[in-house]
């Protein structure tokens, strides 16, 4: 993957504006290309997000009194009773993601490590780690990965009521938009608990429910050639990874990372982030 294909904030606001524009509805899952974004018009769109993505001066363009496309009516998310467990699409791609995030001592090494080799990721953010690290997610933006909701303390949420649920959830859509600049589109429960009244409070706070194919296990700290193995033993067509950035010593993350991303991108894996697709 070139270098080239590696996406400022703006860029991708506009292509995600875009097709969400055309959308009605969402519910399928395609693993996103750089490539098919960038062909996707970013002409007239409509929402208040394609309005806050074209920004004061493209907004002056339009006409005063206002024609084209109708707005785009709000639509609810199906509720799963099941996460997406892996993403569709043509070809040999793979979704990477990193949950319990942004730490300062580990996401910037990541980070740097995604950019030198141009890959989009997705990170599932703790709402009180972003809340300390808005920086983190704005760089996430300015680089075009992906960020979710991974609720505000990382509890059971099994273990909570409805009520506590939502409060966990909110909050941390609430900083997300303020420091990466949009509301999360999805959303992971942590230790991979869901329960009903997650999937619903999530269709209604519009997030799919993502999960993961791969397990690196990285947090029991395994040693980094154990990581590197369990990424490259599992890479297939839509496999999505799960490696953590946060909630302990992640230095292992770090250097393994560095190890196996050039090497699934030498087997012909297109390394790519999930979008909605319309149905
Ligand atoms: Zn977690």
């Amino acid at each position: 993957m070139q270098k080239d294909q590696l996406f400022t904030r703006r860029r991708a606001l506009l292509a995600g504006a875009a097709a969400l524009g055309a959308a009605g509805t969402a519910g399928l899952i395609l693993a996103d290309s750089g490539e098919e974004a960038a062909r996707t018009s970013v002409a007239p769109v409509a929402g208040p997000q394609a309005r806050q993505a074209l920004g004061p001066s493209a907004f002056r363009l339009q006409p005063l009194t206002g024609y084209g496309p109708p707005r785009a009516a709000p639509h609810r998310l199906k509720v799963r009773d099941e996460p997406i467990l892996r993403v569709s699409g043509t070809g040999r791609r793979m979704v990477l993601t990193f949950d319990d995030g942004p730490n300062p001592l580990y996401t910037p090494h990541i980070l740097d490590t995604l950019a030198e080799h141009g890959v989009r990721a997705m990170f599932f953010v703790c709402g009180e780690m972003a809340v300390e690290n808005k920086e983190l997610l704005a760089r996430m933006a300015d680089e075009g990965h992906v960020v979710g909701n991974h609720t505000w303390t990382h509890p059971l949420l099994t273990a909570l009521d409805r009520g506590e649920i939502r409060s966990e959830m909110e909050r941390t859509s609430d900083v997300i938009e303020d420091a990466y600049g949009e509301r999360p589109q999805w959303f992971r429960a942590p230790y991979g608990a869901w329960n009903r009244a997650a999937f619903q409070l999530g269709a209604d706070m519009g997030m799919e429910p993502m999960a993961w194919t791969v397990d690196t296990t990285d947090w029991e700290e395994p040693g980094t050639s154990t990581i590197v193995d369990r990424v490259e033993s599992g890479a297939a067509p839509g496999v999505v990874v799960l490696s953590h950035d946060a909630g302990g010593d992640r230095s292992q993350t770090v250097r393994a990372i560095r190890e196996w991303l050039p090497y699934l991108l030498d087997s012909g894996y297109h390394l790519t982030v999930p979008r909605r697709r319309p149905v």
